[in-house]
């Protein structure tokens, strides 16, 4: 066992660190105020080579691990760009793994190129507002029609639909009655043809620069060549890209926990009140205390989780559990965070409200916390399923 970063992991912190240092709280705070979105910081990352980071090396991408990947999007999170910098790249890091791994090789010389040069721009339509959670009831039709398969149907929460060129979309192509197990979904990536899909922002809680979205699909018109796999067998391709989904987005929530807890401690040694800093006082040091601690243990099970990924052996469990536990933990330093600011906390200017809006969103999604607690439950003790 080795607990230790690598000197090439070493090196990758570094070099983030480095891109990520122009985009400055300053920076944050106004995309935060004005929304917009990160066009600056997404290319600067495409232009140092770190968007194909996990990408096979054939197609333009650095073929790392996921380890390196979920270490990639702390340290981006860490530096204080939070969810609104992690967001601006995270569906290119990993979003595209079922065509990595399903798509054909005149696909991912299609696709991947541009995705890892920053040309492209993708985002990722699954979650639709009849089916929430359950995935298998999705309605958005896709029906073949010679070399097409024309869409309708309606998504919702679509994050960078404003700024996306391309859409990797689970529709069905075959009805739920017709449909057994999870067959009767197919997975597209194709063009986001915005004379046939609309894209409406949704007004929402914080990472106001990275959009949101309902989107309304009337008629689009996806080649068959833009299929990705088997037809019907979409959900499963997509369930190959959840357990990385799920490091990842735990990654990003340690990092932005990180930064609370960074900003915290440090205001708690120079603010002084009642003569000393107020740092001193154990009431604000314990809850700091136990944030590094709930953050600590919360990223070791991101790193193990990351391990048994990158070794190919199941992680479903402990990729749940990482998410869930630094989803919990970052809200919880981002809370403490606020706290240890008093009144201030509450002020823009001191950047721990945002990490707190924006620690809601590794809890939300992509799956919720009742849902890991449900399979934790069934599939790890064995208990009877609930749903
Ligand atoms: C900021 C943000 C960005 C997002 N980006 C994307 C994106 O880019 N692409 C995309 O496809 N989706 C995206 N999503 C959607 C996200 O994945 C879903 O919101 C999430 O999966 C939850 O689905 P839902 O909102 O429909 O909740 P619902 O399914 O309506 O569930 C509502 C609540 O009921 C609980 N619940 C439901 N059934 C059970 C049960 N059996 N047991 C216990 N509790 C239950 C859930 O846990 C949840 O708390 C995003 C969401 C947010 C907030």
């Amino acid at each position: 066992m080795d607990f230790l970063w690598s000197p090439e992991q070493e090196q990758i912190r570094q070099a983030i660190e480095r891109v990520c240092a122009p985009f400055d709280a300053d920076y944050w705070l106004e995309r935060d105020r004005e929304g917009g979105f990160p066009h600056a910081f997404h290319q600067a990352l495409a232009e140092a080579g770190w968007l194909g980071i996990a990408m096979p090396e054939a197609f333009g991408g650095a073929g790392l691990g996921i380890g390196e990947a979920a270490l990639m999007m702390h340290t981006i999170a860490a530096t204080g760009a939070g969810l609104s910098g992690a967001s601006a790249v995270h569906m290119n890091i990993f979003g595209l793994h079922p065509v990595v791994v399903f798509g054909s090789q005149e696909q991912k010389q299609r696709w991947l190129p541009p995705l890892i040069a920053g040309k492209d721009q993708a985002c990722f339509g699954v979650t639709e507002p009849d089916a929430g959670l359950n995935t298998l009831k999705l309605k958005t039709r896709a029906v073949r029609d010679g070399g097409h398969y024309v869409v309708h149907g309606q998504k919702v929460w679509i994050s960078t639909a404003q700024v996306a060129n391309k859409i990797l979309l689970l529709a069905r192509t075959k009805a739920v009655e017709e449909s057994s197990g999870t067959e009767g979904l197919s997975l597209f990536y194709t063009d986001l043809d915005r004379s046939t899909v609309e894209v409406r922002e949704i007004d929402k809680l914080g990472r106001k620069c990275v959009d949101s979205n309902q989107v309304f699909i009337d008629g689009l018109r996806i080649p068959v060549e833009d299929r990705v796999g088997e037809e019907d067998k979409g959900f499963s391709y997509i369930l190959h890209g959840l357990n990385p989904e799920r490091i990842l987005i735990a990654a990003e929530a340690v990092g932005l926990g990180r930064a609370a807890l960074a900003r915290a401690t440090q205001y708690a040694k120079e603010r002084v009140v009642f003569e000393r800093p107020i740092g001193m006082n154990q009431g604000i040091q314990h809850p700091l205390a136990q944030a590094w601690m709930g953050l600590e243990a919360a990223h070791l099970m991101v790193q193990k989780a990351a391990f048994l990924y990158d070794k190919g052996l199941p992680c479903a469990a402990e990729a749940n559990a990482a998410k869930f536990l630094a989803a919990e933990a970052c809200a919880k330093a981002c809370e403490t965070a606020i706290f240890t600011h008093g009144g201030m906390g509450y002020a823009k200017e001191y950047h721990v409200e945002r990490y707190m809006r924006e620690s809601w969103i590794p809890r939300l999604a992509p799956v919720s916390p009742q849902m890991i607690l449900n399979f934790i439950a069934e599939k790890v003790l064995g208990l009877p399923r609930s749903y």
